[in-house]
């Protein structure tokens, strides 16, 4: 992946967001507060605006998103993709291109950052039923040989199932878990953003 295609990603991830910004509020309002398509929708907006013009390298582009997102997101899923991406840039290298290997040992750590700050496993109903199953499906797709741009297509499409899977899981985690079991037969905002994320990233690979 290159830089440029980095700052693609959260141009295209913010055109998803805004086109399901109602749609992700509409989910947030059955077992949260309502506003997750908002909050996403004006950190990503700042992200766009800041990353139009900047000709930073892979690392310290990252690391700027993640500040950004952690300060404009709020709530938890701003806490949650500042952290990852904070986390991810450890990864990456200062230059403006990585390789896959390098690529996907970023996403795993700012998966691993995910789980550290909110404290949630697999199957809580969180975006961490869309990340941890979309990774592993991405990894065996690779080394399976795939190539990457087609693995990563296949992968997006997976997510977007994984993201309708959390709807008859009871939230363990988050604003959703006071519902207990009235947070059943609803699909999770945060999975059904994290789907997006992937169907961005597939879109940018196959632009390329
Ligand atoms: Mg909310």
């Amino acid at each position: 992946m290159t830089s440029t295609q980095f700052r693609a990603l959260w141009l295209e991830f913010h055109e998803r967001v805004r086109v399901e910004r109602d749609q992700l509020n509409r989910l947030d309002a059955a077992i949260g507060d309502a506003d997750h398509g908002t909050n996403l929708d004006r950190g990503l907006q700042k992200v766009a605006a800041c990353a139009a013009d900047t000709t930073d390298h892979l690392a310290a582009t990252c690391r700027q998103v993640g500040t950004v997102l952690l300060s404009t997101v709020g709530g938890a899923s701003g806490a949650l993709w500042g952290s990852a991406l904070l986390r991810a840039a450890g990864a990456l290298p200062d230059s403006d291109t990585c390789d896959t290997a390098a690529a996907l040992a970023a996403l795993g750590q700012g998966v691993s950052a995910i789980q550290a700050r909110g404290h949630a496993e697999l199957g809580d109903k969180t975006m961490l039923d869309v990340w941890l199953p979309s990774l592993e499906d991405l990894d065996r797709r690779l080394s399976a040989g795939a190539a990457c741009g087609e693995a990563v297509a296949a992968t997006a499409g997976r997510a977007a199932v994984l993201a309708q899977d959390t709807a008859p899981l009871q939230a363990r985690r988050g604003r959703a878990a006071y519902l207990g079991p009235r947070s059943v037969g609803h699909v999770d905002p945060g999975s059904v953003s994290t789907a997006l994320f992937w169907q961005a990233l597939a879109t940018v690979l196959a632009r390329s």
